[in-house]
């Protein structure tokens, strides 16, 4: 690991005026910057360590864990998650589970109990894609590590990778859990930076590859992410996560859906989908959404919903069997939901 300076901030405004002091260029990507925050540091030292990335000073956030973002509260406008929170105690608080089970299940299979004992909900949305090629620096194509270099992945090993939201110059898989189930509810991200404190739809945290595939998120250079609201929803009840991966633990998924249902008896009055282990960002799947509306969950009608769900599938390679299989993810999520007793 390169050496690097370690600043321990008392608060926001600290870690901010610790990051500013490196003047990172107004345009950098933040996951570029010169300085980043950490917090649990399973996803930055992993990468560290491993040289992909390269801060020169890493400014301890830890302390803020004492304000607001270190809490779990549920409030008139929702559940507020803490961006220090850590994914254990998120995942076995008593008012996620009750409430919002997706984002529990999320959580919970997400990632090894020591990592969840360590993570933050705040870097768990802004870990980094598991692509081989990005995290192995002696593959030279890369565009997320070294822009304008190329993708390796495109003509490589790619079964792990994404299908949907994908481009030219990457199909890196968005590998998180805990950020479909944000997606799919609706949340705002708080974020506070120079500029002052804003609240961003989650929707609009992540960026698609495009053709900048390094610039992963519209967190500006500097700003750091406080906590998710997560809006209340009171059908939120009947939901869960469901995620198809090739092992049962310590495992990132292949496919995933995140669900929510209102029903009225038989039938689909609202729908939140998500899918995960087949998109390049957070992906919500508003097509299938409307597809299931005033539907009952019979055969076709899943069927009809899968094949919206993945109508712009791009495969690549050794990946086009995620098509099926999250069509079948998705069907099964579906039904699971719609049994569930609340
Ligand atoms: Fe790099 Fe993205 Fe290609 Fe992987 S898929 S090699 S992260 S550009």
């Amino acid at each position: 690991m390169r050496p690097f300076h370690y600043a321990r901030a008392e608060g926001a405004n600290a870690a901010i005026l610790s990051h500013q002091a490196l003047r990172a260029p107004r345009d950098q990507p933040a996951v570029l910057a010169p300085a980043q925050y950490i917090a649990g540091g399973t996803n930055l030292v992993d990468l560290m360590r491993i040289d992909v990335m390269r801060p020169e000073l890493v400014a301890d956030i830890n302390a803020m864990a004492r304000s607001r973002a270190g809490k779990i509260e549920a409030t008139a406008q929702g559940l507020w998650l803490g961006a220090l929170v850590r994914m254990a105690e998120a995942a076995d608080n008593a008012e996620v589970n009750r409430n919002y089970p997706m984002i529990a299940q999320a959580l919970m299979l997400a990632a090894s109990p020591q990592i969840r004992n360590m993570a933050s909900l705040g870097g768990n949305v802004l870990q980094r894609t598991r692509c081989t090629y990005f995290r192995d620096t002696s593959y030279a194509a890369c565009n997320k590590r070294n822009p304008g270099s190329g993708c390796a992945a495109i003509d490589g090993v790619n079964r792990r990778h994404a299908i949907l939201g994908v481009s030219d110059q990457c199909i890196a898989q968005y590998s998180g859990d805990f950020a479909h189930a944000l997606i799919a509810l609706d949340a705002t991200v708080s974020i506070e930076g120079p500029k002052g404190a804003r609240a961003l739809p989650f929707a609009e945290l992540h960026r698609l590859p495009g053709e900048t595939p390094h610039i992963e998120t519209n967190l500006m250079p500097g700003e750091l992410i406080t906590g998710f609201l997560v809006p209340r929803l009171p059908w939120a009840k009947r939901s869960l996560y469901l995620k198809i991966r090739d092992r049962q633990s310590y495992e990132f998924a292949l496919a995933s859906a995140a669900v929510a249902l209102d029903m009225e008896g038989e039938t689909v009055r609202a729908a939140r989908i998500a899918l995960g282990g087949v998109s390049a960002a957070p992906w919500r799947a508003r097509g299938a959404e409307q597809a299931i509306t005033g539907q009952t969950l019979d055969d076709d009608t899943l069927t009809a919903v899968g094949e919206t769900a993945f109508a712009e599938a791009r495969p690549h390679g050794e990946n086009a069997f995620k098509i099926e299989l999250g069509q079948r993810t998705l069907a099964r999520a579906l039904r699971q939901a719609a049994q569930l007793e609340i």
